[in-house]
This record gives C-alpha cells, sequence and structure tokens, in this order.
C-alpha cells in the first residue's frame, strides 16, 4: 500500500482501478532500413496494417455516432478517408518499395511531413487536422507492430485515469465512458482541466509530480479529492474504512440536499444570491436540483474545444436556447469566449506563445478574431429575446477593450434589426474583473458596465504572480491574502457606489470560509460549480453579515497571507465548527 498526496481539485471519494493514460509518441519513428528483397512482404504488411486500421475505425464511427452524435462522430470519417488517399498511400508505398524502408518509418515521414504543413497552413480548418494525422500515423503504427490501439471507450467499470496532464477537452469526454476520477502529474487548482472535473463531478487530483511512474494499469486505487490523497494497492482494513466514508458522505450529501429549497439567508438577514458556472448545458438540471437560481457564468468556449470546427451561429443559439429553456426563467449569464492559455484552440497549440497566461487570451483573441467573436456576439442578442440573458466579456483590462467589445455587439444589434430578428436591445453587459488594473480602476469601469463579476480564478493569479496551473507554486496560491482582499473591497465598493450588482464566480466563491468574507466585503451574489452550492448555503445560513464585515476588515489590515488565513479560520471555527473545521479548499 502506497500513499501519494497533490492538490484536491474536484470532491469526492472513490474507489477503482488504474488505466494509465501514456503521452502519445508512438507516431514517431526513426529510419530503419529493409533488405530490397522483403520490400514486397513488406508492402503486404502495412496493406493488411491499413485495412485492419480502416475496420477498427469504421466500428469507431458507428459506435459513437450513438454515444456522441452525428457530427462529432465526423472525425472518425475523416481518418477512414485519409487511409484510403493516394496522396498518403502513394508517397508511404514509394517509400516502402523504392527507398525500402520499413512501413512504420515510411508512415511516420510522410504523415508527419503532412501534418507540418498542415499546421504551417493559413487555413485554419488544416491546422485543426494536425492532431488527427498524428493520431492516424499511431494507429497505423501500433497496428504494424500488432498492438492494440489505446482507446478510452473500452476502459472497463470503475476506471480512474492517471495521466501526465490532461486537457480541458480530454477531461470532457471522460464522462461518457467508465471513468470515475483522475488524477496527474501536472496542474494547479483553478487550472481548466479542474474546473471540466468539478463540472463533471468527477473527484480529481492533480500535481502529484511523478504517479504516473509509481502506478500500472489495473492497479487498485483509491482517490481522495477532499484532501488531495491517493492510495495505490490499498489494503481490505483501508478500502472497507473508504467504503464507510463514502456511505457516509453520500448520508451527508442527503441531507445538505434537503437546504436545496431554502434561502441563502444569513442569521442578521441578509439575502444571498447563489448561481451556478456551468461549462455545458446538461449541468442545469444538478444546478436546479442543488438550490442554483440561476447560472451565473456560462464559460462558452467548451463549444470550440470539443468540436472539431468551429461553432457556427445556430451551434451558439441552440447551447444557450437549451439552457434557457432548462432555466425556466431564471437568469443566464453568458461569457463571451475565453480562448488562450489553458484553453488553447488548435491553431494556438501549434504556435505556442512563451507566456500564454500573459499572452494573446480571452478578450484580446477575441477582439482580433472579429468575425468568430461577432458570431458568438449574434447568436447571445438572439438567445436575449427567449429569456433574462446577460452577457459579460472576460478578461478585460483596459477600458478601450470593454468598449470595443461593445461596439461589436451594438453593430451586431442593428444587423439583428435590420433584418428584423428579435433580440433584447436592453440585455445588462458586464464584465469579469480578473485582472489587478481592473480592479484598481473599477471605479472607471463601473461608469459604463452594467454590473462587475469578479473571477479570482484569475485575480489571484496576476495579484500574486502564481501561474494556477503550477503545481509547484501552488502553495502560494491563496485568495485569503490581503492584497486580493483589498482588490476585491475596492471592487464591491465601486460597485456599491453606482448601485451595480457585484458577483464572484471564481472557485474560491465555493470555500465557506472565502464566501465569507465575500460577504463581509459587501459581494452579495455568490457563483459556484453545483457541488458546492449545498455546503455554501449551510455556511451562509449560519453567518451573521456584520460579524463577517469585522472578520474581512481585520483579514485586510494583515500584513501576511499566513496572518489573515489564521485569524479567519479561527474566528469562524468558533461560529460554525461543522462547517469551518480548521480546513479549507484552499
Ligand atoms: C476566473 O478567472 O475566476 C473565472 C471564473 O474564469 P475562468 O476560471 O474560466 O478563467
Ligand atoms: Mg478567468
Amino acid at each position: 500500500m502506497k500513499r501519494i498526496t497533490g492538490i484536491p481539485v474536484s470532491k469526492g471519494l472513490v474507489i477503482g482501478r488504474v488505466y494509465l493514460l501514456e503521452e502519445d509518441r508512438s507516431f514517431r519513428v526513426g529510419p530503419q532500413a529493409i533488405n530490397a528483397q522483403d520490400a514486397p512482404a513488406q508492402l503486404e504488411r502495412f496493406e493488411l496494417a491499413r485495412m485492419a486500421a480502416i475496420a477498427d475505425l469504421d466500428a469507431l464511427h458507428e459506435e459513437s455516432t450513438g454515444e456522441m452524435g452525428t457530427e462529432a462522430a465526423k472525425i472518425f470519417l475523416f481518418h477512414i478517408g485519409a487511409l484510403n488517399d493516394p496522396t498518403i498511400l502513394k508517397p508511404i508505398r514509394s517509400m516502402i518499395g523504392d527507398d525500402h524502408v520499413t512501413p512504420e518509418y515510411a508512415t511516420s515521414f510522410t504523415l508527419k511531413k503532412l501534418a507540418d504543413r498542415f499546421a504551417k497552413h493559413p487555413d485554419s480548418t488544416f491546422q485543426s487536422k494536425v492532431d488527427d494525422l498524428r493520431d492516424l500515423a499511431s494507429r497505423l503504427i501500433r497496428k504494424l507492430s500488432g498492438k492494440s490501439a489505446a482507446s478510452l471507450s473500452q476502459v472497463g467499470e470503475n476506471t480512474i485515469i492517471v495521466a501526465r496532464d490532461l486537457t480541458p477537452t480530454q477531461t470532457a469526454g471522460f464522462h461518457r465512458h467508465h471513468i470515475i476520477g483522475f488524477v496527474t502529474d501536472l496542474g494547479g487548482r483553478t487550472s481548466h482541466t479542474a474546473i471540466v472535473a468539478g463540472a463533471l463531478s468527477l473527484p480529481a487530483v492533480v500535481g502529484t509530480s511523478n504517479i504516473t511512474a509509481q502506478c500500472h494499469d489495473g492497479q487498485d486505487i483509491i482517490v481522495d479529492g477532499n484532501k488531495g490523497t491517493i492510495i495505490l494497492d490499498p489494503d481490505e482494513e483501508t478500502i472497507t474504512q473508504y467504503k464507510a466514508l463514502i456511505q457516509s458522505a453520500e448520508e451527508a450529501r442527503i441531507s445538505l440536499h434537503e437546504l436545496a429549497n431554502l434561502p441563502a439567508i444569513t442569521t442578521d438577514g441578509v439575502e444571498i444570491e447563489l448561481l451556478g458556472n456551468i461549462e455545458f448545458a446538461d449541468e442545469i438540471t444538478r444546478l436546479l436540483d442543488d438550490g442554483g437560481q440561476g447560472v451565473g457564468l456560462f464559460r462558452t468556449e467548451f463549444l470550440y474545444l470539443t468540436g472539431n470546427t468551429l461553432p457556427t451561429e445556430e451551434d451558439h443559439f441552440n447551447a444557450y436556447k437549451q439552457c434557457i429553456d432548462m432555466l425556466d426563467g431564471k437568469p443566464l449569464t453568458i461569457r463571451t469566449i475565453d480562448l488562450g492559455a489553458d484553453k488553447y484552440t488548435q491553431q494556438q497549440e501549434e504556435t505556442p506563445e512563451r507566456n500564454p497566461f500573459l499572452g494573446l487570451r480571452s478578450i484580446r483573441y477575441s477582439l482580433q478574431n472579429q468575425k468568430m467573436f461577432r458570431t458568438q456576439l449574434r447568436a447571445i442578442l438572439r438567445a436575449s429575446a427567449l429569456g433574462p440573458v446577460k452577457v459579460m466579456f472576460p478578461l478585460i483590462t483596459n477600458i478601450s477593450e470593454f468598449r470595443s467589445a461593445r461596439y461589436f455587439l451594438n453593430e451586431e444589434m442593428e444587423e439583428l434589426a435590420e433584418d428584423g430578428i428579435e433580440y433584447n436591445p436592453n440585455i445588462e453587459v458586464g464584465m469579469m474583473v480578473e485582472v489587478p488594473a481592473a480592479a484598481l480602476m473599477a471605479s472607471a469601469f463601473a461608469r459604463e458596465v452594467d454590473f462587475f463579476s469578479i473571477g479570482t480564478n484569475d485575480l489571484v493569479q496576476y495579484t500574486l504572480a502564481v501561474d494556477r496551473t503550477n503545481e509547484r507554486v501552488a502553495s502560494l496560491y491563496t485568495p485569503i491574502h490581503p492584497a486580493v482582499l483589498r482588490l476585491v473591497r475596492d471592487v464591491a465598493r465601486a460597485g456599491r457606489k453606482r448601485d451595480i450588482p457585484v458577483s464572484c464566480c471564481g472557485q474560491s466563491a465555493a470555500d465557506p470560509a472565502f464566501a465569507a468574507l465575500l460577504i463581509g466585503l459587501g459581494v452579495r451574489t455568490l457563483s459556484v460549480t453545483a457541488s458546492s452550492l449545498p455546503l455554501l448555503k449551510r455556511a451562509i445560513r449560519g453567518l451573521d453579515s456584520k460579524r463577517c464585515e469585522r472578520i474581512a476588515k481585520r483579514a485586510i489590515g494583515f500584513d501576511s497571507e499566513a496572518e489573515s488565513s489564521s485569524y479567519v479560520f479561527n474566528r469562524l471555527r468558533k461560529i460554525i465548527p461543522e462547517v469551518f473545521d480548521g480546513r479549507s479548499v484552499f
């Protein structure tokens, strides 16, 4: 039995078996010569591998059309087409037959050359196929070597993925299979992979440094997403102990769930609006079930990350309409795309930036890709005719960015009006405050925006200079830092002066201790992942807003994060010991 610790990013306890998702490097094969007389036999070997790969792909296409829908399953048709394409097959066959190299090398060389050409192509449709070509090369090479392809769709029940790192897109794909949790070597608390795990309610631990080197496929594993502990090869006693913990967590969840229909109101009568953060429309069912009063943050970039082509206006509109229908009159705040940094597009991945979190991300990316941005704005406006929709722009740093975004929105309104298409001309337009510059200038922004939503995931990262995805500096990532609290206070003050609503939609708002400080600083709307709502509501119902004010005021005055944290926890523990048991998500 071996214990490993990492950073807990998505709550829950699970017992399962390891599936080691290795980084796929099999598409790279070095040059290997064959004897001239072996060429016909090697050509035949290539043919057999190609036919076997096509048969697998046919089966995958059929299976995934049912699971993922026709559009998403189309990707397999591209692979099948490529395996029948003479422009790919001719050079491979000629390298084997005339240059006398192995089929593995001929495949790797030809597809790599094509992938490199696609990567440099100005049309993003070609760029988006680079990974597919690599996948295809791996598939063929595995067939040639007689190895079977690793496929997540074939994993058994109770599988726990262990990987060096995962992209948000890979994680988003997990819920279709038998995957009950995951662990990675890399990653930080608020990386988007972690956020997707929370959205899918998959217990997850990241930042373990090297768990991939310490485990093997099929090994028994326990993942404790509350504490960040992983146990490999647990003994019987430990398994029994964890089964009991899982059982009591389920009972506690049911009792917290009973709060779902009660208001989130402090003991002195201050009502707190509790909203949900979502990445997929179908999360709304759980959100409403857990007592959410609407959606405070719809992260729309997942429309871009899960498909192989850019979403159309209809794709956007349908996603928003689905949310509006499910919310049945409750508010929906749509954030325009926040691509870049760890939510990259294929195009961005192929041209890496040196400092992506300081690079062309979020609103900056949207303003430079106007066509794409306008498509989304138009769909949001169309959806605004169907229900209470608000729109907000992420990562606003300069007022000119907000004005430009708003200008595009106004232009799209004019176009819709000309086309006789309905929209809400009074749609509320807000901004996220996630950069210290925006927080410091909040009073200037408050003259132009309809609402603020504080994004502490980024605000903490940029204020404390801590990469939110980097496990090596994860211990420095803390929202209860007086510098962060001062910025939050300034934004709340600026909002109050102009009577503009201020919410917080960062992960830390889900931490009862930080939520108490937010309430103390004057924030009245919190938006968090659905699974965090019951505990948050229980904490709010035991707090007095005036007391929170005093605690926040004192916490802001300390010289260090250590002093403010220990003060805050000591005070809160005395007020509601069962919620503030001294441990915090942060
Ligand atoms: C944030 O930065 O706090 C936020 C909510 O946005 P995201 O996590 O999507 O960057
Ligand atoms: Mg952000």
